[in-house]
């Protein structure tokens, strides 16, 4: 094989059906991910059982797909009446952090996506920048923040934001009007991480939506001794918290059990 193949991503499709809870349909323009999170990532033990990388280091260097325009073209045409929201992404991080290449395409892929009449969704643990205020549609911008504490967030999520810059980016993109949302999932249970969830939401009390949901694949977790109450009592503070703000929420599956 060539070295010019060897570094190809070249797919055959891009927008797809999700199954993935409060998901319609997704696309992934990028594989791998430089945000390395540790929760684990299920994007990577994913792509690490079918094969798609070797290793976590692979993963950390993220290839960004060579034909995402050309197959956006024949796409968008096909699905814009059946999508009633795209999201970018599931499976990598739409604006990750330190790759330009990375955002930009990004942002061309939801200008491209509205002018079909795509309204899109985006989640990152990056910064959203401010021109995403301007697009076409009304979309929705989000970010994950299962933490205010620095040292956590280094520890998880090693290549990722910091979260202040991830907050404050969301921050000024409300400011201009725009919908946003907080993801708070993966949320530890305090023998992972010990914090006060009360302080977190307040900080993202500017946001549209929150949802919460537990952290899974990770034995410190059930190693904690109850911690479906603990995690009962955490889906209580949020809905409490949200309905006096009048924040949209969404507890997320086995988070909440009686
Ligand atoms: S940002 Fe998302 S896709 Fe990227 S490593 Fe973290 S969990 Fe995985």
């Amino acid at each position: 094989m060539s070295e010019k193949k060897v570094h190809e991503n070249i797919r055959k499709s891009l927008i797809y059906k999700t199954a993935v809870e409060y998901g319609d349909y997704t696309l992934n323009h990028v594989t791998g991910c430089s945000h390395g999170c540790k929760y684990p990532c299920y994007a990577y033990m994913m792509a690490k059982r079918f094969k798609k990388v070797e290793d976590y280091e692979e993963w950390i260097q993220p290839k960004l797909v060579d034909n995402i325009f050309p197959l956006l073209s024949k796409e968008l045409p096909r699905y814009k009446d059946k999508i009633k929201t795209l999201h970018l992404c599931f499976s990598t991080d739409p604006y990750m952090y330190g790759h330009p290449d990375i955002c930009n395409a990004s942002t061309q892929i939801i200008e491209k996506a509205n002018v079909f009449g795509v309204h899109c969704s985006v989640l990152t643990k990056g910064i959203l920048p401010v021109e995403l205020a301007k697009m076409p549609l009304k979309n929705e911008y989000g970010i994950t923040a299962v933490t205010l504490d620095e040292d956590f967030r280094k520890e998880m999520e090693p290549g990722a934001a910091p979260m202040e810059d991830r907050i404050s980016a969301l921050e000024a993109l409300s400011k201009q009007g725009c919908y946003t949302w907080i993801s708070i999932e993966p949320y530890p249970t305090p023998n992972i991480h010990e914090q006060n969830l009360e302080q977190l939401l307040e900080r993202v009390s500017f946001a549209n939506r929150i949802i919460f949901g537990r952290l899974h694949y990770n034995k410190q977790v059930t190693a904690y001794k109850g911690y479906q109450d603990f995690y009962n009592a955490c889906a209580k503070k949020v809905i409490a918290f949200c309905e006096e703000r009048k924040i949209a929420y969404h507890i997320k599956k086995g988070t909440f059990v009686e």
